[in-house]
């Protein structure tokens, strides 16, 4: 069964001055127009540009598939912390998705399970939907550790109550051009629902899993050929208005 609606989020990571992120927001909203209903974009800017692409997301109208997401938050709402972003802030300024956990800023700025959990708890208090990044490096996946540490890291990032949406990104996949084979693939996201089912203690579990890596126009429709996938977290193809549409055009 394919999830509704499938999800498209691009992020933009540390990317676009004010000029370049508006002339993108606007490029999006406009060719999203032409996209069927059951496709949601999540435009995922920098901080600095959350405010103007929230404008234009706005202005596209009541019928626009685009959504705002952040990239980060803080753990907490408020207080001595200089230079950090708070969920509640994000969600005073129109943002609905935060990406939580990217494995740069596991890597990057030593961020743990631990710690990404209590973000998760942050977002959701803040009424946001956290978008949790898991994924092995490549030194993991040929040690044949992948199931071990997708396991640890769905049981420390997620909450008990978790219902956000889970981003499978497997680490070398990143950046990188190479997408695992399709069959991995699914054998993975059999893996992940399994995990849900053992970690979430609900019975109603309604996560979405999303696949992110080298996500392209090209292998876009291959990707999307998974039923049970929720959707992709793209990164560089999401910086071309026409490339980001081409693969919302395949979900
Ligand atoms: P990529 O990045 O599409 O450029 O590989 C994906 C991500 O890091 O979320």
């Amino acid at each position: 069964m394919i999830p509704s609606p499938r999800l498209v989020v691009g992020n933009w990571k540390m990317n676009g001055l004010c000029e370049q992120s508006s002339h993108l927001a606007r490029a999006v909203a406009e060719g999203a127009q032409a996209l069927p209903d059951d496709v949601r974009l999540v435009l995922c800017p920098p901080f600095t540009q959350l405010a103007s692409v929230h404008g234009i997301i706005n202005a596209a109208g009541p019928d626009t598939p685009l959504w705002l997401g952040a990239q980060d938050c803080h753990t907490t709402s408020s207080g001595p912390h200089t230079g950090d972003i708070s969920a509640d802030m994000l969600s005073d300024l129109g943002v609905q998705y935060v990406i939580l956990g990217h494995s740069e800023r596991r890597q990057a700025n030593g961020e743990t399970d631990a710690l990404i959990r209590r973000k998760v708890e942050a977002a959701e208090a803040a009424g946001l939907v956290p978008i949790v990044c898991i994924g092995e490096t490549m030194e993991e996946r040929l040690e044949g550790r992948t199931t071990t540490v997708l396991a640890t890291q769905v049981e420390g990032s997620l909450t008990d109550d978790f219902n956000g949406v889970l981003a499978y990104e497997p680490v070398w996949a990143i950046g990188s051009g190479s997408v695992p084979p399709i069959d991995e693939l699914e054998r993975i996201l059999s893996l992940l629902h399994g995990l849900l089912q053992s970690r979430l203690k609900m019975d109603d579990i309604r996560v979405p899993i999303l696949y992110g890596g080298s996500v392209t126009p090209a292998q876009a429709p291959t990707i999307f050929s998974i039923g049970s996938l929720g959707g992709v977290l793209v990164g560089s193809a999401s910086l071309e208005a026409k490339s980001f549409l081409r693969i919302a055009e395949s979900a």
